[in-house]
């Protein structure tokens, strides 16, 4: 199924150095060392900045909007040729499904280097009137920013790591890439690709570090103009504070607590589908996964009927099994935190229901938690508001179209939300009060790279993604072209000259 993939180094300054901590790296589906990595020092992330610095500085800044989609195309035909290997990669190291791997996340990331490669509305220019001065004319222009420093989180590792390279190296930026110290395979893998693809040395860093010493030092560094963050809202306020002693500009991908409102209008058949999908994809572990199931009370009964009779059909097993359909919990850390987290709501009075019994099922040695449901949960529980980030969803009702969009408004989060009802009217009216980044009609996960990501409320700031996540790799020039022979010339002048 899967062996030992050998060492990884971090790739800084285009060679692939061995410097740092020496680590084995364990996988959550059996316990077992699958790969050798190094955490990079801290010294080692200022090489890597400084020599984004100076690849930037050097030739990038002269390179052409068609050259760098070129390297983009082909970088993203040569993942595509080792798509297998890095479904692999992916699965042993993160424990999600192969068959999700397979299916949706490494092709989804080559999709997304190629939307990058081929994207037709990004503009380096274009040309403004000013309409108060008739013979003036105005270029703006969209600058690149410089050093982007990314930190990527652990939970979906080569498609967070593309969101952030592919859109700023495509506006022109070089980039450092802080992968999570848990979860650097795929990403260190893709450091091989770029050098093979023919980026110039230095304008693409990626290192497997720790947060604390490594992602301080990118989010410090005055030579570094932009930071690009996805992770918890916890990290997300240090980061922003440690980025403030520069004026820097960051974007900051966080958590979520997303509702999913089920009216009983709704295709009941297909809304079972797509709670579950929404929940338990990933086993939870998705910043965007659906888990506040609000239903409507009059259908509340038979959905969650319907609800646990399909979820004691779904497969435990090992993920590398392409029948599998539950991932593993990634990291030890995090399956406790799932485990206080139900215990806590357990103490609290809320029903716990796990229908599905994991028991033996399972590769001895990984790290697993049954999908479950929190029944009977209210604003005053905790687990009704801190993000789980686990395969368990809570469960709260309404009567009203005004009461479900006050619930599922009623979090210090925003990132993602889902509506299902056959009635398009009140589909898209209930859609417009939510307060989240994406708001999915009769669906759930379903993302495009045309299409703006990101949080409201504590979900974050900025987008990913789409012209706007572009944007965000930008700075704007604008030159003010000037007509000599203009009258308003002499009158603003007039302003000051006798
Ligand atoms: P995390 O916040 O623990 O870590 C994220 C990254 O930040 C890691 O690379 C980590 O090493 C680094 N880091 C930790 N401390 C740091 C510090 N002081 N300074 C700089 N960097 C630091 O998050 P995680 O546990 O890796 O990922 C899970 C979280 O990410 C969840 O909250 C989830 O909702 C969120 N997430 C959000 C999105 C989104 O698009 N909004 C996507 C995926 C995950």
């Amino acid at each position: 199924m899967f062996g030992n993939f050998g060492e990884f180094r971090n790739y800084i300054n285009g060679e692939f150095v061995e410097e740092g901590k020496k680590k084995d790296l364990i996988s959550p589906v059996d316990g077992s060392v699958i790969a050798k990595i190094f955490l990079a020092s801290e010294d080692a992330a200022r090489e890597a900045i400084d020599s984004a610095y100076d690849a930037f500085h050097g030739k990038w800044i002269k390179s052409t909007l068609s050259e760098r989609k070129r390297l983009l195309e082909k970088l993203s035909d040569i993942v595509q040729e080792k798509s297998e290997l890095y479904s692999q990669l992916e699965s042993a190291n993160t424990g999600k499904t192969i068959r999700q791997s397979t299916l949706m996340d490494i092709p989804l990331a080559i999709d997304h280097l190629r939307y990058f490669a081929h994207e037709a509305e990004f503009r380096e220019q274009r040309e403004i009137l000013h309409p108060e001065y008739p013979d003036s004319r105005g270029i703006i222009q969209y600058a690149p920013l410089g050093v982007i420093g990314a930190i990527v989180p652990w939970n979906v590792p080569l498609m967070m790591t593309v969101w952030k390279l592919a859109p700023a190296l495509m506006t022109g930026n070089t980039v450092v890439i802080k992968s999570s110290q848990f979860t650097p395979l795929t990403a260190l893998e893709l450091a091989k690709d770029i050098e093979k693809a023919g980026f110039p040395k230095g304008v693409v860093n990626i290192m497997a570090g720790e947060g604390g010493s490594v992602g301080g030092v990118i989010a410090s560094s005055p030579k570094v103009n932009a930071v690009s963050f996805t992770g918890s809202t916890s990290t997300g306020r240090k980061v922003l504070n440690t980025a403030s002693s520069q004026i820097k500009k960051v974007t900051l991908e966080l958590g979520g607590k997303s509702p999913n409102i089920i009216f009983d209008d709704a295709n009941i058949e297909t809304a079972v589908k797509g709670a579950l999908f929404g929940i338990y994809l990933n086993s939870g572990q998705l910043c965007e996964s659906g888990s506040r199931l609000i239903i409507q009370k009059s259908i509340r009964s038979k959905f969650m009927e319907l609800m646990e009779e399909k979820m004691r059909r779904l497969n435990p097993g090992n993920p590398m099994q392409f029948e599998t359909d539950i991932s593993a919990i990634t990291t030890r850390d995090q399956l406790d935190k799932i485990n206080e987290m139900v215990s806590l709501g357990g103490s609290e009075g809320v029903e716990v229901i796990q229908p599905v019994s994991m028991e033996g099922k399972v590769p001895p040695g990984g790290f697993y938690y049954p999908p479950t449901i929190l029944a009977g949960v209210e604003k005053k529980h905790m687990v009704a508001n801190e993000e789980i980030f686990g395969p368990v969803v809570t469960i709260q009702d309404f009567e009203t179209e005004e009461e479900a969009v006050r619930i599922a408004n009623d979090t210090r989060y925003g990132l993602a939300s889902a509506v299902w009802t056959n009635d398009q009217a009140k589909a898209l009216r209930v859609a417009s009060q939510i307060e989240a980044g994406t708001v999915w009609i009769n669906d759930y996960h379903l993302l495009s790279a045309a299409a703006p990501r990101g949080g409201f409320k504590d979900s974050g700031i900025g987008r990913e993604l789409g012209l706007e996540g572009l944007m965000e790799y930008t700075q704007t020039r604008h030159i003010f072209i000037s007509s000599d022979k203009s009258d308003l010339k002499e009158i603003a002048y007039g302003l000051l000259l006798p």
